[in-house]
């Protein structure tokens, strides 16, 4: 990003640090909001300015009805009364300058989509659709497609999907033209199946409320696809129990996390603590020199400057919370990595702004810093990196338990010399050899994605959601297991996103966690994290120990491999490689001719490789 170009200018205020007073300057497209140049958040200092003016008008009256009365000249003024009328006027010129100003442009950022600074003050859930819950019509008129001389929505929804698929009407713009959500997506399903030529029986349209989700959570819809949703526990955490919604099709996985809730409850519970509570977000920004970049970094990291930088970054969210920023460089480039509490959100939107406003005051104070863009891979977001493994991104949560000897025992069928030397030789050696990026454990993965997508998390964002260190220790003598799972970046929220969204709100209520925590925002979303980590907990848990006692491939056997036929004989070999290649997905190529039957002195290493359509392979982790 250019300084200068398509930018309009404007004075800022003086910062809080008693800084400097900057002439600043917006991109047009940026929607700047003269509130923006304020120190204070705009509604404070309206306050302040109203009081300012109005005890100023009062006194002045009073003085005046006093010289009245005593038949003093009204223009002899003494020092109080001059004092007076100098706040008087310059609250009365803020009032109307910024106030005003202000005031008009909630009006017309109302009427532009998107914008980055008034979207922060609706509630979430709140967007185009739920203003208009039964519409799919976008708020800014438009003239309606014709076919054939005809508004679309009147022709039968054959002949909408025909167009569609001749490409007269662009699928896209369906909901639009339709203003019927479910219509447009039926439409769309059957287009889909015209230009493919092949039938999409089976994916259900109905039971779906496509209002909520256009703009919000998905596009170019064709209907939703269907995951069980099980339930484990109780999970005792933190003396309080919950049951544990799980979406997932892998067999076993509920059953075995349900077995682990089991051995943590029975040994008394599982305790949680949050070490740490921020979104990140990691712009990129290039200079001439590198010289020129190190002057940045030392900006942002002048302790301060760091006032300035929340007070400007606090400014877009009533929840975004500035906590920390600091800058790495790669030559003349330098990557900002900001954090911040984000309240009930998971918050990547919450920050981005926030760090866009930022971007955009620092330009003032470097007009030769270029934007590379505003997310620099640094954050970082849905990649294993080692950055949030060390620093942590979203919630930091450790969980640990001791489980008693007799529970091992009994309950998970091993014993705790055998779990701490699996663990030892698994979850830590096995996973340095192979050089794993916070994937020392068994299985976390499968407990995040499971509650990820029962209770509308992003799913893609278990990739560094479930990295979790696994730590087994013999204690009390050697008799108990002390377990715990330490997760840096657990990144939940219970508002915003796919969590609006009828059945995975249903989940979140089970868990006493669903929207904003009315009184202590973020308090929902830190629960939500403190129970993700405890249900790896009692996953890890319950893996481990059919590893040990080796009974996992027995169990999955019984309840991970499908007993139904699952290939009609009628379907073409093409449809049966890519059904083979779905239900196999990691073990099969839909390309390659079925593999022979196992051999009975195959590794599970080996098994995972090559399984055959008689005895399909199991997935061990
Ligand atoms: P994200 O940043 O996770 O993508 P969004 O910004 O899309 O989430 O949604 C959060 C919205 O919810 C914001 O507009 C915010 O003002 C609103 N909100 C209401 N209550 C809360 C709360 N307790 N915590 C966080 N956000 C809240």
């Amino acid at each position: 990003m250019k300084s200068g170009e398509g930018m309009k200018s404007y004075a800022v205020q003086t910062v809080p640090n008693g800084g400097h007073r900057n002439s600043t300057s917006r991109k047009l497209e940026g929607k700047p909001l003269a509130s923006d140049a304020l120190p204070l958040p705009v509604g404070l200092t309206n306050k302040i300015f109203m009081v300012l003016f109005f005890s100023a008008s009062y006194y002045l009256m009073r003085r005046w009805r006093e010289k009245i009365r005593t038949s003093t000249p009204l223009h002899m003024l003494n020092l109080g009364e001059i004092a007076a009328i100098i706040v008087q006027l310059a609250s009365f010129i803020y009032l109307i300058g910024f106030f005003g100003i202000d005031y008009v442009q909630t009006f017309i950022n109302k009427s532009v989509d998107g914008s980055w600074d008034s979207e922060d003050y609706r509630e979430a859930g709140v967007n185009c659709q739920a203003s208009q819950p039964d519409s799919c019509t976008p708020s800014i008129p438009r003239t309606p497609a014709l076919l054939k001389g005809k508004p679309l929505k009147e022709h039968s929804d054959e002949d909408i999907s025909e167009a569609v698929r001749n490409g007269e009407t662009p699928s896209y713009s369906l909901e639009a033209e339709l203003d019927d959500c479910e219509r447009a997506a039926s439409i769309r399903k059957r287009a889909v199946e015209l230009v493919n030529g092949r039938s999409l029986e089976g994916l259900p349209l109905e039971g779906m409320d496509y209002s909520k989700i256009l703009g919000q959570c998905c596009e170019m819809v064709i209907g939703h696809v269907q995951i069980p949703v099980g339930v484990a526990g109780p999970l005792l955490l933190d003396g309080f129990e919950y049951t544990v919604p799980m979406a997932t099709t892998e067999g076993c996985l509920v059953a075995s996390t349900n077995r682990g809730c089991k051995a943590i409850a029975q040994s008394g519970g599982a305790s949680s603590v949050v070490t740490r509570d921020g979104m990140t977000r990691a712009p990129v920004v290039r200079f001439q020199t590198a010289k020129r970049a190190a002057a940045l970094k030392y900006f942002v990291e002048d302790a301060n400057n760091f006032e300035t930088l929340s007070v400007i970054f606090n400014r877009t969210s009533r929840f975004a919370r500035l906590q920390d920023v600091y800058c790495v460089m790669a030559g003349r480039n330098v990557y900002m990595r900001f954090s911040a509490s984000t309240g009930d959100a998971m918050g990547m939107n919450m920050i981005s702004k926030g760090v866009q406003n930022v971007l955009t005051y620092l330009e003032s104070v470097f007009p030769d810093m270029e934007l590379i863009s505003i997310s620099g891979n640094f954050c970082a977001d849905k990649k294993a990196t080692a950055v949030n493994w060390i620093e942590g991104r979203g919630k930091s949560v450790v969980c640990e338990a001791i489980l008693k000897e007799d529970i091992v025992r009994k309950v998970l069928k091993t014993s705790v010399p055998a779990l701490v030397e699996l663990n030892t030789i698994k979850n830590l050696a096995g996973s340095a050899v192979a050089g794993a990026l916070g994937g020392f454990n068994a299985h976390a993965a499968n407990i995040v994605a499971a509650v990820y997508i029962a209770t509308g998390q992003d799913p893609a964002q278990v990739v560094e959601s479930s990295q979790c260190l696994t730590m087994m220790e013999a204690v009390n003598g050697g008799r108990d297991l002390h377990i715990s799972v330490t997760m840096p970046s657990i990144e939940v929220g219970t508002i915003g996103g796919g969590t609006q969204l009828p059945s995975q709100a249903a989940c979140l209520n089970l868990l006493g966690v669903r929207g904003a925590n009315a009184d202590m925002p973020g308090a929902n979303a830190e629960q939500l994290a403190r129970v993700v980590a405890a249900a790896v907990l009692a996953g890890e848990i319950s893996l481990m120990s059919a590893l040990a006692s080796n009974t996992l491939v027995k169990s999955h056997l019984k309840y991970n491999r499908s007993s139904q036929n699952l290939l009609p004989s009628s379907q073409s070999s093409q449809n049966i490689a890519a059904l083979t290649g779905g239900l196999l997905s990691q073990n099969v190529s839909a390309n390659q001719t079925p593999p022979l039957p196992r051999s009975s002195s195959s590794s599970s290493f080996r098994h995972r490789r090559t399984g055959s359509s008689s005895s399909p392979p199991q997935r061990l982790d």
